[in-house]
This record gives structure tokens, C-alpha cells and sequence, in this order.
């Protein structure tokens, strides 16, 4: 009944990308010149996806981009999403993955529409460097400002996802501890992914999860804590047990032997793993007027085809047929 892939793992959790459109140009992720490059389907067809996968034993959607906020009708589709349940008869575990420069505004409209949870991007805390790395000035205090904005809408404990560069903004680490403690967020960092559309990536310039745990000591000693099997992230409380940081390590530590995930382009392309290079057209299958059922056994059909496991760093990687914006993180 449930999703499950020839390798046994059970897929509950869809990302789906609402546009590839992004207001930010992060030097790491994007070249700068390039914009959106694939289309936008109408809400509706992302709401029926939804459903189609939520029958099929789906409980978590997170809505990403580009930048999802940037979608017109986004607080009506969470409204949806929030009216939908489980196979289990819960409610859907709603998130959103946002740059965070418009949620300010718009937190508490989403937190009224039922969204559980947001992860804000943040890949430094201090304004001139915020800037450099996004490409777009004066936005620190517009994503503080929203990330605050959050946790009065009662988003919590809201989690702010940051990835190292090598020479770049590693020496924010210990920078990042004292803001998970001030301002309340569980801060994750991501070890940084050959995803990007410059192909600036290498081995070397990748912060791993061992290096990040031996530099936050010198703020204060991490101590891990348990997790969920699924989650990806491994959990660490600080050694006096105020805040919580989060390492998300898919280089040095792979974690696809528990991957959970499906995800879906905001051109209806469904996506097995971030580093597939071969997608399943299941919009394209839904405008040709497919039922539900054809709809379920399509992705049932590109399940079985998910990839025992990604090939990072090793000889004959072959790149992802996209690259992050356009995939959806
Ligand atoms: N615009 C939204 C945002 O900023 O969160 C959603 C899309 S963005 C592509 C999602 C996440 O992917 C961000 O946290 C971003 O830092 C991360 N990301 C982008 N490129 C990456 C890469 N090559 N490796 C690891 N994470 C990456």
C-alpha cells in the first residue's frame, strides 16, 4: 500500500517545487546571469499531485523553489494542503523552505493557513556578508526580521539551514552558535553539494560535519543528541544544554540507505533523488488527462526506479540533470 522502493525504503516525504523563479542570486547556488528556466504549473495541479500522493502514503510536504514565496496563491494552497490527511487520518506536515525575504509578511498569514513549519536559509549573520552572498543588498535584517516574524506565528522551533564554503563564510561558524542561542533557532548546517550552476564545486572547499563539530568547541563543545532514523540531520545541544544545532552531512556521511524522499519540479517533473539525471513526466501525464489511478501507478512506477544512492566526489560522477533552483532544495 505504501510507498516503497526495490530497496525497501518507505517514501514519505514529497519536495515540491512551486517555481524556480528565486528574488536572491547566491553566489554558491547560482550563476548570477541565469533566471528561471522551466515552467510553472497552476496550484490546482500541484494540489491534485498532492493528493494522488498523499493516498499513496505520503505525510510531509515541503514546499520549496527557486523561492516559494514568491508564488501568488501560496497562503490559499497551504490552506489546501492543510484541509488534506494522512493515510493514518492526520493532518499533513506542512513546510516551507524560504530565503526568508518575504516572510515578514507573510508568517503569520501562513502559520493562519495551517503550515507547520519553516526553514529560513541564511548563509551568514552579518549585513555585508549576507550581501555578498546573496547578491542583494541591505537583506539581513529583512530575513531577521522574518525569521522573528515566524516565531511570534508560533512557527517553532524555527530552523535556519546554512552551507559552509571553504574561505568564504566558515568563519561564521562559531558566529552561527551564538545566533542559535540568541535568537532561539535550531541552525543546521549543510554540507555543500556539487549542485550549483557555476561547477565551482570541489572536495576541498566542503565544510564537513567532523570539521564544523571541531570548530563550534572553540564557541562551545557540542554534545550529539538522539534523532529520528529518517532524519537527516544529526542533532547537537551545546554542552550547557541551551541550543541546538543541527549538521546535515550527505558528503561526509551519507545518509541515502534511510532517504525518504520524493521530489517534484515546479514543471511536474518527479525526481527520485537530487542527483538523478532522469526524470518522470508525471505533469505531463496529468495534462494528457490521466485519472488519479494512472497518476498513483506512474509514481509507484518512478519509485521503483529511485537510485540506490547518490555518487558524490567519486570518479565518474555524473552531474544532475538540474541544478539546485531548478530542482527545489
Ligand atoms: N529559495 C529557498 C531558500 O533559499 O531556502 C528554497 C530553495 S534553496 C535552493 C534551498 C536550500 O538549498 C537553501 O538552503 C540553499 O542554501 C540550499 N542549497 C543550494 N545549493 C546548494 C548546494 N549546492 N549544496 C547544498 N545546499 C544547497
Amino acid at each position: 500500500m505504501f510507498l516503497t522502493d526495490k530497496f525497501g525504503r518507505q517514501i514519505h516525504d514529497l519536495r515540491i517545487s512551486i517555481t524556480d523563479r528565486c528574488n536572491y542570486k547566491c553566489v554558491y547556488c547560482r550563476s548570477g546571469n541565469d533566471g528561471p528556466a522551466f515552467p510553472e504549473m497552476p496550484i490546482a495541479d500541484y494540489l491534485r499531485m498532492v493528493r494522488v500522493f498523499v493516498s499513496l502514503g505520503i505525510t510531509k510536504v515541503r514546499l520549496t523553489g527557486g523561492e516559494p514565496l514568491l508564488r501568488r496563491g501560496l497562503v490559499d494552497m497551504v490552506r489546501e494542503l492543510g484541509q488534506m490527511k494522512t493515510l493514518g487520518g492526520r493532518p499533513l506536515d506542512i513546510a516551507i523552505t524560504t530565503n526568508g525575504h518575504l516572510l515578514a509578511e507573510l508568517a503569520q498569514p501562513l502559520a493562519n493557513a495551517g503550515l507547520s513549519r519553516v526553514t529560513v536559509s541564511m548563509d551568514a549573520v552579518d549585513e555585508e556578508r549576507f550581501a555578498r552572498i546573496t547578491r542583494v543588498p541591505n537583506a539581513y535584517e529583512r530575513v531577521l526580521a522574518g525569521i522573528r516574524a515566524a516565531q511570534r506565528a508560533g512557527l517553532n522551533p524555527v530552523k535556519v539551514n546554512c552551507v559552509l564554503l571553504r574561505g568564504f563564510n566558515d568563519d561564521q561558524i562559531t558566529a552561527f552558535g551564538g545566533f542559535a542561542r540568541d535568537e532561539g533557532v535550531v541552525v543546521r548546517f549543510i554540507e555543500f553539494m556539487p549542485l550549483e550552476e557555476d561547477r565551482v564545486w570541489s572536495p576541498e572547499i566542503v565544510i564537513t560535519l567532523d570539521e564544523i563539530v571541531r570548530r563550534m568547541a572553540e564557541f562551545m563543545p557540542l554534545r550529539e543528541i538522539e534523532r529520528e532514523r529518517s532524519e537527516t540531520a544529526r542533532r547537537y545541544r551545546f554542552d550547557d544544554g541551551v541550543g541546538e544545532i543541527g549538521i546535515i552531512a550527505p558528503v561526509s556521511h551519507p545518509f541515502c540507505g534511510h532517504c525518504s524522499r520524493i521530489r517534484v519540479t515546479s514543471d511536474g517533473k518527479i525526481r527520485t533523488c537530487l542527483f538523478s539525471v532522469r526524470e518522470h513526466d508525471l505533469g505531463g501525464l496529468m495534462a494528457g488527462g490521466a485519472s488519479d489511478e494512472r497518476m498513483a501507478e506512474f509514481i509507484r512506477r518512478a519509485v521503483d526506479h529511485k537510485e540506490a544512492r547518490h555518487h558524490i566526489g567519486e570518479p565518474g560522477f555524473i552531474p544532475a540533470s538540474r541544478t539546485m533552483v531548478h530542482i527545489g532544495g
